[in-house]
C-alpha cells in the first residue's frame, strides 16, 4: 500500500458525481439550500443574485447597451447571429455554478442552466428547427469527456421539442487557445476552423446555436457563418453567460472566460 490518492479521470468523476447528485434532495444549483415547490435549478435568491439578468442588452450580440439599442460593434459589422439570449453576465455567481460544471464534473448543472435560459427564452426558440452546440476543441474534450454546451443543448433541445444535432459543427483545423487573444485575432484564428457535419438542412431552417460562456463573441460568430452556408435562414444564439463588458480591440478579455470551443 503507498497511500496514494486515488485520482479519479474527469469523465469517470463527472458519471460519479452525476449518480451522487442524482440521489441528493432537490437543491439550489448555486447556494445547495433546499428548493421549494415552485423552485427549479436556482432557489428565487440565488435568481435575483445574477448579474446583469434583467439588464439592457444589444439583442444582436447581448452586449449590455442603453435602452436595448445595437451596439456599435454589431452596427459596424453585422454578425452572422441573428440575435443573442443570455441569462446574465459571467459573473458571480453565475460564473461559479459555469466553473463547477465545467471543472468539477457536475454535469447536472447543465441541465440547471438550460431550465433557466427556457424559463427565461423560451417564447424565442418557438420556430427553431435544430438544437445546434458549439463544438468543444478536440484535446479539451478528449480531457473533460464530455462538451459542457451539448450537455446544455441536450436540456434545451428536450425542453423545446426540436432535435438536437449533437456533432454538427466540427473542427477541420487546430486553433489557438482563445483566451488571451484580442478580438481581431480570435476572428482570424477562427476563420475556416469550424465545418459542417449536420447532414442536409431544410430550406429556411432555423437553428439556435447553444454555449455556456460568450466573451467576444468570435466562435458564436463563425459557426452561426458555418450554418448559414449550409443552408440556415436564421441563427440565434443561447448562451448561459455573457462577459460584462465587450473586450476592446488589442484587450486581454478575463482569463476566466472563453467562447466555449477553446475551454
Ligand atoms: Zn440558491
Ligand atoms: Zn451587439
Amino acid at each position: 500500500m503507498t497511500g496514494k490518492p486515488i485520482s479519479l479521470r474527469p469523465a469517470a468523476a463527472g458519471c460519479w458525481r452525476m449518480f451522487v447528485d442524482g440521489w441528493l434532495p432537490r437543491s439550489c444549483a448555486l447556494c445547495e439550500r433546499a428548493l421549494g415547490g415552485e423552485e427549479a435549478a436556482c432557489c428565487a435568491w440565488c435568481r435575483r443574485r445574477i448579474a446583469g439578468g434583467d439588464a439592457s442588452r444589444c439583442p444582436i450580440c447581448a452586449a449590455r447597451t442603453p435602452a436595448a439599442r445595437v451596439c456599435a460593434r454589431c452596427h459596424q459589422r453585422p454578425p452572422a447571429l441573428e440575435a443573442t439570449h443570455v441569462l446574465g453576465d459571467y459573473a458571480p455567481p453565475l460564473d461559479r455554478l459555469i466553473a463547477a460544471l465545467k471543472f468539477d464534473g457536475r454535469i447536472h448543472l447543465a441541465g440547471a442552466l438550460a431550465t433557466m435560459l427556457l424559463e427565461r427564452h423560451r417564447h424565442h426558440l418557438d420556430t427553431v428547427d435544430r438544437v445546434v452546440p458549439v463544438p468543444l476543441a478536440p484535446g479539451r474534450l478528449a480531457e473533460r469527456g464530455y462538451n459542457q454546451a451539448l450537455e446544455i443543448a441536450r436540456g434545451v433541445a428536450r425542453g423545446i421539442g426540436s432535435p438536437l444535432v449533437p456533432h454538427a459543427l466540427r473542427r477541420q483545423r487546430i486553433t489557438r487557445p482563445q483566451p488571451g487573444l484580442a478580438r481581431g485575432d480570435r476572428r482570424r484564428n477562427l476563420a475556416g476552423a469550424l465545418a459542417w457535419h449536420g447532414g442536409p438542412l431544410a430550406a429556411g431552417a432555423r437553428v439556435v446555436l447553444v454555449d455556456d460562456v460568450m466573451t467576444t463573441g468570435a466562435t458564436l460568430d463563425e459557426a452561426a457563418t458555418v450554418l448559414r452556408a449550409a443552408g440556415a435562414r436564421h441563427v440565434i444564439a443561447l448562451v448561459a453567460a455573457r462577459t460584462p463588458a465587450p473586450v476592446a480591440s488589442g484587450e486581454r478579455p478575463p482569463a476566466a472566460a472563453d467562447d466555449g470551443s477553446s475551454t
